[in-house]
């Protein structure tokens, strides 16, 4: 099983990955780099832009609380214990969700 610290390393890493992210959509919503255009047809091209950014930094935004939870857990030793029922989270879950707080049959029953 990953040691806690490595788990802590990549958690953090994912979070730095995700708050660059979620800083460059909202740059790029105040359009610091590409002003916003006179032309009709052109703003309505970067309003629909706009829209997919909004989307991406919600995401990434999204994430990030997780990945804050997911520290929490981490510190307090619960990291592996499903919120749900207080079993084991499965390794292989883990590694592939590392900000989930379910089981794999508590995920399932919540959907
Ligand atoms: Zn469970």
């Amino acid at each position: 099983m990953a040691s806690p610290d490595a788990i802590e390393q990549r958690l953090l890493r994912r979070r730095s990955e995700l708050s660059q992210r979620a800083e460059q959509v909202g740059a790029d919503l105040r359009h610091e780099r590409d002003p916003l255009v006179a032309d009709f047809a052109d703003q309505a091209i970067q309003r629909s832009n706009d829209e997919v950014l909004r989307e991406i930094g919600d995401s990434a935004k999204d994430e990030l609380r997780q990945i804050d939870v997911a520290l929490r857990r981490l510190a307090a030793g619960q990291y592996f214990i499903c919120a749900s029922c207080g079993g084991e989270i499965e390794e292989a879950r883990l590694t592939a969700l590392p900000a989930t707080t379910l089981c794999a049959t508590c995920a399932q029953r919540s959907r």
